[in-house]
């Protein structure tokens, strides 16, 4: 029996099961053959001996006299073939049982022991001693299922398959499935899982080891100039040791790729600047890449002055790029991250990334194409470290924990409802001059949103009629969000009504609170975000966050926001809460999928699957390691890049 052999051609897989087993991605036998179960129920060897009552048994004997209920129950009294005492087995539902068992019919037998000897036992039925079965026919395998199929079902798929197809395999995929015991189980298991992590980290250690064999362009070999003249204010103990870090890798000859995670307002931008001025004076070009124009705006804004300190060259680029060679001279470029791949660059040394969630592999490929420029990618939804090792494998992560000198942690309150202490709270702060945000969930209807946002605003505007109240939101066109953005950076909007479109980056110092209202609707990350837009200046700043929710992930979110301010405890919340998903999704990162190994439990066996990868690439890959990346990744192996 071939592999790709559909499981409908198995005899018992009816064309319902077939439906029900392709909804849980089985359409062949390989298919099924890696639907692995997610555990066993062993029936031990025969006997009484040594056992007490809530111990699994099984007992091999005769038939010795059967009765029934009404109701259907059903008995039979056995004696063993070992000569222990009878022993009564009792069926609660024993109609069917009761057409097979009859005085003198020899069975085999396997359930949990109780005062009354066995309950509902898995059993095998002969008419003679020698016809049944050892006891590991009485084993039972539980599997993923969906409505339609049993793990019985499965099992029994399973139990059909010829030899020829166990042939085709690795030993313990069939021990997997049919495991003699438990510790067999156990191994066949950390078997799997192990191979899954090796090839994992031997296909980002080959990738790492393609990367080391072509150079990057530009080398940094000038000694750390000083460039933090330039900087308004001292850098904390960890921007020092960041760009430490940044400095050593922009040195060698192979392009850095490294993550640099902090939270909301540690200072990231700074070190990006950094980096890029480090860039320019060993004669390479720097492009900082934002998600949105509005951010791009804002990092141009509050570097350029540094920037042209040092004598510099920068430029923004947020309309249309123009063609020709208008870029060549500058040093340093700011934009979106669209226009990496439309710039004639003179010569790009590094490239920036803020918020590089949203930097996917294609563009990553974009890269290659100019020189494999160094590459620095930025977030502030910090991970976990032991996850950013694994998920990311060959990606170095530096990370910003301490915030800037004077940091107050925003006050964090969940309401149900706006009540007077809150009205009281926002009426004091717009009056000592501050500025408030309200954020209102998005809508998929643009229309929707824009009546949300509108409604919410006309509130504000009733109860603090004498402040300004803007809107910004997904409806308006560019030129008129540029102008909501201007007008709230300077001052002239009090309330400042929109949706997540602020999220990410808005610099607003004077801002001291921010709403967020149906908070329940935003992930941990998101809210911890919306907050980092307050508290970035030396006043006290506070974060209402309304919602009247009884889902109990939700008020766990927000539990969470009340309880603390530390991005990196909320990052490990939110993988609690809401598990590893995208996060670990071995596809994003362009890696097969985990199926047994779990990158959080298993992170041991991955850190030791990791080793042995790198000590495989130093010595050379035997062809037997070749095939299998071959087969578990396809031919894309070199082409994505992790991040
Ligand atoms: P993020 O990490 O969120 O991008 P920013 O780079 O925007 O943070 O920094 C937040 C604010 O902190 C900015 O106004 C910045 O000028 C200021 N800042 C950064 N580093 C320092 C420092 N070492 N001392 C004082 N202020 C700093
Ligand atoms: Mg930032």
């Amino acid at each position: 029996m071939q592999l790709d052999t559909p499981v409908k051609e198995l005899a018992g897989v009816g064309p319902r099961t077939a439906r029900s087993l392709k909804q849980l991605g089985i359409e062949t036998v390989w298919d099924l053959v890696m639907h692995f179960p997610s555990g066993h129920t062993f029936a031990p060897e025969p006997g009484l001996a040594g056992k007490a009552i809530g111990d699994v048994v099984t007992v091999v004997g005769q038939v010795e006299s059967i009765w029934g209920h009404t109701g259907g129950q059903f008995k039979a009294t056995v004696n063993p073939t070992n000569g222990e005492p009878s022993i009564c087995i009792t069926w609660f539902n024993g109609r069917y049982v009761r057409s097979l068992v009859g005085r003198g019919t020899w069975i085999i037998a396997s359930g949990k022991l109780t005062e009354y000897g066995l309950t509902n036992p898995v059993f095998k039925i002969a008419p003679r001693r020698e016809a049944l079965p050892d006891c590991t026919a009485l084993n039972t395998t539980t599997y993923p299922i969906v409505k339609g199929v049993t793990s019985k079902d499965i099992q029994r798929a399973i139990r059909q398959l010829p030899d020829s197809v166990w042939e085709q395999l690795p030993y313990h995929y069939c021990v997997i499935h049919l495991p003699r015991d438990q510790q067999n189980y156990d191994i066949a298991v950390a078997k799997i899982k192990y191979d899954e992590l090796y090839y994992m980290q031997l296909g980002l250690a080959l990738r790492q080891h393609h990367r080391d064999q072509e150079p990057t362009n530009v080398r940094c070999m000038q000694p750390m100039l000083d460039i933090t003249q330039y900087f308004p204010f001292r850098l904390t103990g960890d921007q020092e040791r960041v760009i430490g870090e940044i400095g050593h890798d922009m040195y060698y000859p192979r392009s850095m790729n490294r993550l640099l995670q902090g939270d909301v307002g540690s200072g990231k931008t700074i070190v990006a600047a950094y980096a890029a001025m480090l860039m320019a004076m060993n004669g390479g070009q720097t492009a900082i890449l934002c998600p949105t124009q509005i951010l791009a705006k804002q990092h141009y804004e509050s570097i350029k002055g540094y920037f042209e300190a040092a004598g510099l060259k920068c430029e923004l680029v947020v309309g249309p790029v123009r063609h020709g060679e208008p870029y060549v001279r500058q040093d340093i470029i700011v934009g979106t991250t669209s226009i990496l791949g439309d710039i004639q660059w003179n010569n790009l040394g590094l490239v920036v990334v803020d918020e590089g969630h949203r930097f996917g592999v294609d563009q990553r490929a974009t890269l290659r194409q100019h020189g494999n420029p160094h590459f620095l990618q930025m977030t502030a939804t910090p991970i976990p470290r032991t996850i950013a090792m694994t998920a990311f494998g060959d990606l170095d992560v530096s990370t910003i924990k301490e915030m800037p000198p004077g940091r107050m942690p925003v006050e964090t309150t969940w309401l149900r409802r706006p009540d007077n202490v809150f009205g009281d709270m926002l009426a004091d702060q717009l009056r000592d001059g501050h500025q408030v945000y309200v954020v209102c969930p998005r809508i998929e209807a643009l229309d929707d949103e824009m009546r949300a946002v509108e409604e919410v605003a006309d509130e504000y505007a009733c109860r603090f009629s004498t402040y300004t109240v803007d809107v910004l939101h997904g409806k308006m066109s560019q030129a008129e969000k540029d102008l909501a953005i201007e007008s709230w950076v300077t001052g002239a909007t009090s309330i400042l009504v929109s949706t997540t479109v602020v999220e990410v980056g808005v610099d607003n110092p004077n801002a001291t609170v921010m709403v967020v209202e149906g908070a329940e609707r935003f992930g941990l990350a998101q809210l911890h975000q919306l907050r980092g837009r307050v508290g970035r200046g030396e006043h006290q700043s506070y974060c209402f966050l309304i919602s009247d929710t009884d889902s109990t992930d939700g008020r766990k979110r927000l539990r969470t926001m009340e309880r603390t301010n530390d991005g990196f405890e909320i990052a490990e919340e939110d993988l609690r809460i809401r598990g590893p998903g995208d996060l670990l999704s071995t596809r994003q990162h362009g890696l097969p999928d985990l199926r047994l190994a779990d990158l959080v439990e298993d992170y041991e066996l991955m850190l030791q699957a990791r080793e042995d990868a790198r000590v495989a690439v130093a010595e050379g890959l035997t062809d037997a390691d070749c095939a299998e990346l071959e087969r578990r990744f396809g031919k894309n192996l070199l082409l994505g890049d992790v991040g």
